[in-house]
C-alpha cells in the first residue's frame, strides 16, 4: 500500500466570481490511476467559503474528475462539485447546470495579469512603462516579464494532463496567455478552472499574484480576456454558409444573455478599443479582432470549423460561458 495526496479542489460561493478552494485529503491504495470513482465525498466547512450558514454549515464535495499532480509525489487533483448536506446540488454549483455536450470542443484563451506589490509584474514602482507595442510575443529583459512562472505552468499542467495548445506574452507587459482545448462543454470547464488553480499555486512559490480581472490597468493598456473558441459536430464536418448565418443571427438575439455571464468589470474591456467591440454592440466579421466574434480565416473560407467569441472576460466562470454558448446553438436547431 502506498500513500497518495488527493488535493480535492472546488469553487466558493463568492460573487460575482467564484474563488477556487481546496483542501487535502491522503489516502491509502495499493495503486491508483485516476479512476475518480474510487474516490469518496468529503465535507467541508460551508460557512467559511459563503455556501452554508454557521449553525448548519457542512457542504459535501462530490469528487467528479481527477488530473495528475505533477508537483507533488503520490499526488492527484480532484475537480469537485459542492453539494448541500442532504446530497442536492449546491446553489453555487455552476457545474451541474451546463448539460454535458460532448461533441462541443472549446479552445479558451486564458489572459492573464502576473502582479506584485499591486503593480503588473515589470511594471516600475512609480509611473509607467513604455507605450504598448513592444511587448506582445516579445522576447528579452524589459519587453517579457514572468517568463519562468510561464513556463513552470506549461510543464505542469501537460503534466497534469490538460491539454494546453500554446503560451503567448501579451499586449501589456506583466500580461500572459495560455490556450485549453478542451472536448465536451463540462470538461472546458474542469479543464479551465484546474489550470487556474495550478497557475495560483505557482505564483505562491514566486510571491507573485494572478490578477484575473478584465481591465487591471485603466487607460491605454489592453484589458485581459477568455477568448471562447467553440465548435460542434456540424460546424466541423458537415458546415455551410447558411448554418453559420444562423449561429450569428441566434447570438444577436441573445447577445444580453451571453454578456451576463461574461464576467463581471466586462464593461471596462470591452469599450470599441483595444481589439474589442463595445459592449453594447454585436457584431461578426472574417478575421476580424474588432467584432464580438471573429470568423477564422479557414472558416470563413469552407464554412467548415470553429467560431471564436471574443466577448468573455478573463474572469469569466467557463461553465457558465459554455453552458451560454450550447444553449444558443441548441435553442436555434
Ligand atoms: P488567436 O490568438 O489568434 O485568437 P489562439 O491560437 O490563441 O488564437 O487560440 C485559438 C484556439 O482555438 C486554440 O486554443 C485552439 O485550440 C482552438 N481551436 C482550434 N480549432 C478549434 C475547434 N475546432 N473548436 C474549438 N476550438 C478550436
Ligand atoms: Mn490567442
Ligand atoms: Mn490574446
Ligand atoms: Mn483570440
Amino acid at each position: 500500500m502506498a500513500k497518495f495526496k488527493f488535493e480535492y479542489v472546488w469553487l466558493d460561493g463568492y460573487t460575482p466570481e467564484p474563488n477556487l478552494r481546496s483542501k487535502t485529503r491522503v489516502m491509502e491504495f495499493s495503486s491508483y490511476k485516476g479512476d475518480v470513482k474510487k474516490l469518496p465525498m468529503w465535507a467541508f466547512d460551508g460557512s467559511s467559503t459563503q455556501q452554508a450558514e454557521g449553525h448548519f454549515s457542512d457542504c459535501l464535495l462530490k469528487p467528479v474528475t481527477t488530473y495528475r499532480d505533477p508537483a507533488r509525489i503520490n499526488g492527484w487533483l480532484v475537480m469537485c462539485e459542492v453539494l448541500n448536506s442532504d446530497g442536492t446540488p449546491h446553489a453555487a454549483n455552476t457545474r451541474c447546470i451546463a448539460e454535458n455536450a460532448a461533441d462541443y470542443w472549446f479552445g479558451m484563451e486564458q489572459e492573464y495579469t502576473l502582479v506584485l506589490n499591486g503593480r503588473p509584474l515589470g511594471f516600475p514602482d512609480n509611473g509607467y512603462p513604455a507605450p504598448q507595442g513592444m511587448y506582445y510575443c516579445s522576447v528579452g529583459n524589459g519587453n517579457v516579464a514572468g517568463r519562468d512562472i510561464v513556463e513552470e505552468h506549461l510543464d505542469l499542467c501537460l503534466e497534469a494532463g490538460l491539454n494546453l495548445t500554446g503560451v503567448n506574452a501579451e499586449v501589456m507587459l506583466g500580461q500572459w496567455e495560455y490556450q485549453v482545448l478542451s472536448k465536451g462543454s463540462k470538461k472546458a470547464g474542469d479543464d479551465l478552472w484546474m489550470s487556474r488553480y495550478l497557475l495560483f499555486r505557482i505564483c505562491e512559490k514566486y510571491g507573485v499574484d494572478v490578477e484575473f480581472a478584465p481591465k487591471p490597468v485603466e487607460g491605454d493598456w489592453n484589458g485581459s480576456g477568455c477568448h471562447a473558441n467553440f465548435s460542434n459536430d456540424t460546424m466541423r464536418n458537415k458546415g455551410g454558409k447558411e448554418y453559420f448565418m444562423n449561429i450569428f443571427e441566434a447570438f444577436k438575439k441573445n447577445h444580453k444573455a451571453h454578456i451576463a455571464v461574461y464576467g463581471s468589470g466586462n464593461d471596462m474591456r470591452l469599450t470599441g478599443k483595444h481589439e474589442t467591440q463595445h459592449i453594447d454592440s454585436f457584431s461578426y466579421g472574417a478575421s476580424d479582432r474588432g467584432a464580438s466574434i471573429r470568423i477564422p480565416v479557414t472558416t470563413a473560407k469552407t464554412w467548415k470549423g470553429y467560431l471564436e467569441d471574443r466577448r468573455p472576460a478573463s474572469n469569466i466562470d467557463p461553465y457558465l460561458v459554455a453552458h451560454r454558448i450550447v444553449t444558443t446553438i441548441k435553442d436555434m436547431e
